[in-house]
């Protein structure tokens, strides 16, 4: 579904992501790993046109999503991104926040945006949340709201970057629990994070990042349980 081809990104002369290939289909759960600054945040950005890539090409459901002419708006209905600082307009309530992009980019009308959040807030017990500024919300509280407000256009696949690394360790669970639901529901995921016993539970396949490679990717059993390459090995036995 997300079909990524020899991509290539430099910052300044510095190369970030240097031709990277990586297929996620319909329904998969795909979970980048790495060491910091080795690409994961940059990739996911690029796949939702937050940056412009210098090579390569990205396609979604079949479309190139990368370079000009592309749909913006209609790349980011169809692939929803959820950020490490959730990012909630802070000035509008929990119920604005979610119903917003319906009615901006998709010209749902307001009654039904609201009506459809509301909804949406109650599949993760924040029904009693929806007429609270953000800031009233824990951190865990918070994510969850920006998931649903990412849930809200009807996208066919999520990007997630490190949406608990923000979080107290208490909070990481109920955020997880949505994510492995979304999982379950069949929701085509990408997602970037340093949760690794998390990472092997809910990924149908694991990739390793390093320095902007892609040195190993294969399901969670092999690259947690008998990775092959050194430097994934190092880079477990730092980590756990
Ligand atoms: P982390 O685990 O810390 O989130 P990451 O794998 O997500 O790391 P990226 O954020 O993708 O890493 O960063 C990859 C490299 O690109 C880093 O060296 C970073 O300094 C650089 N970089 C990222 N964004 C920019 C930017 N806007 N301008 C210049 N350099 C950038
Ligand atoms: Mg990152």
């Amino acid at each position: 579904f997300i079909e990524i081809d020899a991509v290539h990104k430099s910052y300044g002369g510095n190369p970030v992501l240097r031709g990277i290939s990586l297929d996620v289909e319909q329904h998969q759960v795909v979970t980048l790993i790495g060491a910091s600054g080795s690409g994961k945040s940059t990739l996911l950005r690029c796949i939702n046109a937050l940056e412009d890539i210098d090579g390569g090409e990205i396609r979604v459901a079949g479309e190139v999503s990368s370079g000009r002419g592309t749909d913006v708006d209609r790349l980011r209905r169809d692939v929803g991104m959820v950020f490490q600082h959730f990012n909630l307009f802070p000035h509008m309530s929990v119920l604005r926040n979610v119903a917003l992009a319906p009615m901006r980019v998709g010209g749902v009308p307001r009654e039904e945006a609201e009506e459809q959040a509301r909804a949406l807030l109650a599949r993760v017990g924040l029904a009693d949340k929806a007429d609270s500024l953000p800031d009233r919300l824990s951190g865990g509280q918070q994510q969850r709201v920006a998931i649903v407000r990412a849930l809200a256009t009807g996208p066919r696949a999520l990007l997630l970057d490190e949406i608990t690394s923000a979080l107290d360790p208490e909070l990481v669970a109920e955020v997880l629990a949505i994510v492995r639901e979304l999982a379950e529901g069949g929701m085509t995921m990408l997602l970037a994070t340093h949760e690794m016993g998390f990472a092997r539970e809910v990924s149908s396949k694991v990739c390793f990042l390093h320095q902007g490679v892609l040195l190993e990717e294969g399901p969670p059993e092999q690259i947690f349980g008998e990775p092959q390459e050194e430097r994934t090995r190092a880079f477990l036995r730092r980590i756990v």
